[in-house]
C-alpha cells in the first residue's frame, strides 16, 4: 500500500506511456478501464482509489475489487486480495489457473504473495509504486526465479490515467 506522501508513481519503462499501437498493452485497455471504475468506488469510504479485476482464461469477467481498507477496518482488504476472493469463490477452487488480473496501481508486496498462490497466468497493472511495489519496481516477487510458480507482468496500461486517479485522491484530501 502507499503512503499519503511522498507519492512516486510511474514506471522506468519508457514504452509504458507511448502513443501508437501497443500489442502488448492494448488488450488490456478495457479491462484496465473497468478496474479504474471500480476503483473510484473506494473513495467515499475515505480509501485510496485502487481497483482491480479478475478475468477468466476466455477473457471474461470473474469478479472486481476496490480498496475497502478503511471501510471495512481490514489491513488485508486491498483490491487485488478481495478480487482474487471473488474469483475463487466464482469459480468453486483456489486456484486461478489460465487467469489475468488487472489492476490500476502495481501490487504490494502481501498482494503479490497472494498473486503467486493463486496460480494466476498473469498480472496487469496502470501505475508503477516505487515506493512499495512488489512487480518490478521495488521488488519483483511475482518474477523470483526462486519460486516456481511466475505469472506473466504487463505494467504500464492507462499508466497515466491510474498515477492522475491516484494523485488527485491525495491532493484534495
Ligand atoms: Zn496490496
Amino acid at each position: 500500500m502507499i503512503a499519503a506522501h511522498d507519492l512516486t508513481y510511474g514506471t522506468r519503462d519508457p514504452h509504458g506511456s507511448g502513443t501508437g499501437p501497443d500489442p502488448v498493452r492494448d488488450p488490456w485497455r478495457e479491462p484496465m478501464r473497468l478496474a479504474l471504475r471500480e476503483a473510484a468506488l473506494a473513495v467515499p469510504a475515505g480509501d485510496v482509489p485502487v481497483g482491480a479485476v479478475v478475468l477468466g482464461p476466455d477473457g471474461d469477467l470473474l469478479s472486481t475489487g476496490h480498496n475497502e481498507r478503511e471501510a471495512v477496518g481490514d489491513p488485508t482488504a486491498h483490491a487485488e486480495v478481495l478480487a482474487l476472493r471473488r474469483a475463487a469463490a466464482r469459480l468453486g477452487e483456489w486456484r486461478l489457473t489460465g487467469c489475468t488480473l488487472v489492476v490500476t496501481l502495481e501490487p504490494c508486496v502481501m498482494c503479490a504473495g497472494a498473486l503467486v498462490q493463486s496460480r494466476v497466468a498473469r498480472v496487469v497493472y496502470g501505475a508503477g509504486d516505487e515506493k512499495a511495489g512488489a512487480a518490478g519496481s521495488l521488488w519483483d516477487l511475482v518474477r523470483d526465479r526462486r519460486l516456481n510458480h511466475r505469472p506473466e507482468v504487463v505494467r504500464g496500461v492507462l499508466e497515466a490515467e491510474c498515477a492522475r486517479q491516484l494523485t488527485e485522491f491525495f491532493r484534495e484530501r
